[in-house]
């Protein structure tokens, strides 16, 4: 590590030490560091002469590709900021995003090039579009616009201020919002990853990536992977199928994985059964896992599993809930401990500290809290506030020094006079017989002034009564956040991080009434 000051000297750091060993593995394609060292010099030199200076942006639409890892180090390189786009959203949204981030040239993967078209038609001042695999009358080739360039570094380097990485947030609560993380962030978060289980790999240890690489979690693992001399098998699309074949067939021995992905890969016949030779850690985390799945997982995979807790504004780092403490009694509920370098705290909403559990804001301070969001100075302030990253999540602290995450306030439930956190009545439920997958939300009650309701996906072979699924409820959670109304539904809306969309499913229920929460 001590040859990576910034994430744009990953790649030539690891062709000195290990320049022929694979960095990325596509399908069948390899690429050593000494080529992605190479090929992202080539990278930085077309982007400067294509006129991208300092500070610049830089995106790219794509579904994962191995193409985007020297996309990325040679804007690093060329001291520009890159801001890649969650190639899920509409054209509108996305349209929404280029417009926010400005981005100079766009980076298109042959799935998207309709909807980029689609989104830039708006633009006032619209990127130079490039084709970064595939090809399209519209868009450049990306050989014929990387011709001629040098594989030198560019004599220009890297500084710790510089903006490297625009992520936008998820978007789960409202619109997504860019959040600018400097290269003085991930040296922060490179060095506390190195000492973090799920984040500390092995020369040579093969990390699968599936997370998005738009996403904070597909970065990061990334980015820690290739800094240690990892190799990356990356997945273009996330089937539970193939994700289960991998961990068999490709040697991976570490993974991130969101819960959602957990859940899909367990409803997987052959999931359990052959084993997973050298598979030594599964970390997952970006949303809350029921504890019923957590412990089938464990059972199924039988290797250490690490959560994580964090954001996109903290550079996805937070807290950490070891494979040890997993086993602690009471914590497997937990998000864990505050990790190397980062510390974490309840805030009331006046922004004092509260003491152990009491139940407030979980806040985050530290190297790795982002810069600020970008074009919203106003959120920036009131997020940062006191010097702490507020996080929007509610939660506690235990006599230990553990925390945990309740939920987003924003999806908080008040039911006469309670807070209910719907993530644990989630949890709760999930455990029932014939209940494939739950989201609980708040609903306009006139005498509680919301009422619990749970939306049901029945598993294929069993569908509960409501009654069952209230009972159930009651018999592990107190009677008040037990659902009073039990629906049912086809799938559940969720974001490409798995993430449950309780906004869209409560949009119906409170048509042209106001929520008190969020
Ligand atoms: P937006 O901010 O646009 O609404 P988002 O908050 O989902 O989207 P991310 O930055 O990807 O965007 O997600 C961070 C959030 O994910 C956290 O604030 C928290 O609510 C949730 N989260 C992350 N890790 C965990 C975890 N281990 N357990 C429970 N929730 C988690
Ligand atoms: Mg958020």
């Amino acid at each position: 590590l001590d040859a990576i000051r910034t994430l744009a000297d990953i790649p030539a750091a690891q062709a000195r030490a290990r320049g022929q060993a694979t960095a990325v593995k596509f399908g069948a394609r390899e690429t050593s560091f000494a080529e992605l060292d190479a090929r992202s010099n080539r990278v930085a030199n077309a982007l400067i002469a294509s006129g991208i200076a300092p500070g610049d942006r830089v995106s790219a639409l794509t579904k994962n590709h191995d193409g985007w890892y020297p996309l990325f180090f040679g804007t690093a390189r060329a001291r520009a900021c890159f801001a890649p786009i969650n190639c899920r959203l509409a054209p509108g949204e996305i349209g929404f995003i280029l417009g926010d981030a400005g981005p100079k040239l766009l980076f298109v993967g042959e799935d998207f090039f309709d909807c980029a078209l689609a989104a830039v038609a708006g633009l006032a001042s619209p990127p130079r579009l490039i084709a970064l695999y595939g090809a399209h009358p519209a868009f450049e080739p990306f050989e014929a616009w990387l011709a001629g360039a040098s594989d030198a570094p560019p004599a220009d380097v890297p500084q710790l201020a510089d903006d490297v990485l625009q992520l936008y947030t998820s978007g789960t609560t409202g619109l997504p919002k860019g959040v600018v993380l400097t290269n003085a962030n991930y040296r922060t978060f490179l060095e506390a990853a190195t000492e973090v289980d799920g984040f500390a790999y092995g020369e040579d240890e093969t990390v699968m990536i599936v997370m998005p690489l738009f996403h904070v979690a597909g970065t990061n693992v990334s980015f820690s992977g290739l800094a240690q001399g990892g190799r990356l098998v990356l997945v273009k699309d996330f089937t539970a199928p193939d994700a289960i074949r991998m961990l068999r067939e490709e040697d991976v021995a570490h993974a991130f994985l969101a819960p959602a992905m957990i859940q899909m890969m367990l409803l997987q016949p052959d999931a359990d059964g052959a084993a997973y030779p050298e598979l030594k850690s599964i970390a997952y985390g970006a949303s809350p896992i029921a504890e019923d799945v957590l412990r089938r997982a464990r059972a199924t995979f039988g290797c250490d599993f690490v959560q994580f807790y964090g954001m996109t504004e903290s550079a996805g780092g937070g807290s950490y809930l070891s494979p040890a403490a997993h086993d602690l009694p009471g914590k497997l509920t937990s998000c864990g401990q505050p990790w190397p370098g980062a510390a974490m705290a309840i805030l009331d909403s006046e922004g004092n500290e509260l003491g152990e559990g009491e139940i407030g804001e979980i806040a985050i301070r530290g190297g790795i809290v982002m810069k600020e969001y970008w074009n919203r100075a106003a959120a920036t302030e009131e997020t940062l506030a006191g010097g702490w990253l507020h996080t929007g999540d509610v939660g506690y602290r235990d006599a230990d020094g553990f925390y945990y995450v309740h939920d987003r306030i924003k999806d908080m439930i008040v039911s006469g006079g309670e807070n209910v956190y719907p993530a644990e009545v989630e949890s709760a439920i999930m455990g029932c017989p014939g209940v494939a997958d739950v989201a609980v939300i708040g609903i306009p009650d006139d005498k509680w002034g919301e009422a619990v309701m749970a939306l049901v996906v029945a598993s294929a072979d069993l569908r509960p009564e409501p009654a069952d699924v209230i009972a159930w409820a009651r018999e592990r959670i107190a009677a008040y956040k037990a659902p009073k109304r039990v629906d049912y539904i086809d799938a559940l809306p969720r974001n490409p991080l798995g993430k449950v969309l309780r906004r869209e499913l409560r949009a119906p229920y409170w048509e042209g009434r106001d929520r008190a929460v969020g």
